[in-house]
């Protein structure tokens, strides 16, 4: 069975979390029968640097023709002047666009040895493995009419938050169809008690709920879900909302783990091809220097066999080899205690690929 991927090291720790990320998707494709073609391309500044624009329309065409794309980040200080227009951000956005990537997967997962580096306290956060999906290309953040006009002698402000029908079905759907594979609970939160456009979308997941007989639905308004998150946050098992509930939501999920450093993330189109990238950005605070935790990015790969390359078992072994190295104790910087044994970005791959 052969793969491809396109990497898109981009800029910053981009560049420094690939390498073992790379290596740790080769070990475990080879394991399970899999050989992975590699295909490197430009994004972010990096493609500015060398293209002048921040998504080369090869960039673009590649990402279309691979089965799945791992991202390092685009961004950094060198070109935070330039017009927002050809920002490196815009690389980002437009593989989104270009894509077709509807669904954003941000699971939120603590190892127990890890607990203590959560802002609450241990027993609520140990072992937490829960999964936001947040709808990623309508809502509020595209929805029209939009603007700051003048009415009335004043300037007024305003967005629209719009979802149809079959754009809440195909969320819906990806919530009932991933919960079915997990814990069999689906949360859905909107603000139906206010909202018109949460009305439809609670309606319609209801509507479709039948078809999952074996998945448990609830729904919950956003407000709560922010409050149970901080204050039972195992309660969950996969939530699924809108794009700007989702926003929130999932930055508060992010926090329960304590550590930016070890989030992956996903985003999924209709066709199957997905974007794999952690959550953290570039850290040029830290970049060139060895020190950047890459388990997010490793945890994004396992992703990838996960929901794209459709190999769980590589899958899972990604995961249990990050555990097994966590459990031993090694740390990179930003995850380590006073007593901790702190390892590089390059040893803390290389520790995995032994696990592996
Ligand atoms: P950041 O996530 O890059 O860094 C925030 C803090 O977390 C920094 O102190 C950094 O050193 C630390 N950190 C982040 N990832 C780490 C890792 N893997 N290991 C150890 N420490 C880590 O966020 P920022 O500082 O707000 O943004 C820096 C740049 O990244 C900006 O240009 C921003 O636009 C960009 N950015 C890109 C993405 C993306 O590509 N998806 C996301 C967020 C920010």
């Amino acid at each position: 069975m052969k793969k491809n991927v396109l990497v898109l090291p981009g800029d910053g720790i981009g560049q420094e979390v690939v390498e073992p990320a790379i290596s740790v998707m080769d070990v475990a494709a080879k394991q399970e029968g899999c050989e992975i073609i590699v295909t490197q391309g430009l994004v972010g500044g990096v493609a500015i640097d060398e293209t002048g624009s921040p998504l080369p329309a090869e960039t673009l065409k590649l990402a279309k023709a691979a089965d799945a794309v791992l991202l390092g980040g685009v961004g950094g200080p060198k070109w935070d002047d330039l017009p927002m227009a050809s920002r490196p951000e815009k690389g980002l956005l437009g593989l989104r666009q270009g894509l077709g990537l509807f669904a954003n997967l941000r699971p939120a997962l603590l190892s127990a040895p890890l607990a203590s580096a959560s802002s609450l306290k241990p027993d609520l956060v140990a072992d937490l493995d829960i999964l936001i999906i947040r709808e990623l290309t309508g809502g509020i953040y595209f929805g029209e009419p939009r603007g700051i006009e003048t009415r009335d002698n004043e300037r007024v402000g305003f967005n629209t938050m719009v979802y149809s029908e079959h754009e809440i079905e195909r969320i819906a759907r990806v919530g009932f169809e991933l919960a079915s594979k997990r814990n069999k609970r689906l949360c859905s939160v909107d603000k139906a008690n206010v909202l018109e456009v949460s009305q439809l979308w609670r309606e319609v997941v209801n509507s479709i709920a039948g078809d999952y007989p074996d998945v448990e639905l609830s729904h919950m308004y956003v407000d709560n879900a922010a409050m149970q998150l901080v204050r039972a946050p195992k309660q969950f098992d996969v939530i699924v909302t809108t794009n700007m509930f989702g926003d929130i939501l999932s930055d508060v999920a992010a926090m329960l783990t304590g550590s930016l450093g070890m989030l992956p993330s996903a985003s999924l189109a209709a066709s199957g091809v997905g974007l794999y990238e952690p959550v953290h950005g570039t850290a040029p605070d830290i970049a060139g220097k060895d020190i950047a935790n890459p388990l997010a990015t490793i945890l994004s790969v396992g992703m990838m066999f996960r929901y794209s390359l459709d190999i769980p078992a590589a899958a899972n072994n990604i995961d249990k080899a990050v555990a097994e190295v966590l459990a031993e104790g090694y740390r990179t910087a930003d995850i380590a205690g006073p007593k901790d044994d702190v390892v590089g970005c390059r040893t803390m791959g290389e520790l995995v690929i032994e696990r592996l």
